[in-house]
């Protein structure tokens, strides 16, 4: 079973608390700045996300949407 993760970056608030949730490294705080004026978190190693959704469940902003793909 492999995921499809979508995160969506203008709503990120920058707590980097999806970062520290990931067990595979798949995000990473990006140096750039979003709409709000925060430095987002983004997905650097999407083909290692194995959907858990962890990530998920610990954003405050809702900002990930994962399905998972057979
Ligand atoms: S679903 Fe799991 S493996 Fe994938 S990015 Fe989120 S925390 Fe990481
Ligand atoms: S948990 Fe949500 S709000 Fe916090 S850095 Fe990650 S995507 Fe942004």
């Amino acid at each position: 079973m492999r995921a499809k993760l979508e995160l969506q970056e203008n709503h990120c608030k920058g707590c980097e608390l999806c970062v520290q949730a990931c067990p595979r490294d798949v995000l990473a705080m990006g140096s750039n700045i979003n709409a709000l004026g925060y430095r987002p978190a983004s997905i650097v190693d999407p083909e290692k996300c194995t959907g858990c959704k962890a990530c998920a469940l610990v954003c405050p902003e809702v900002c990930f949407t994962i399905w998972q793909v057979a």
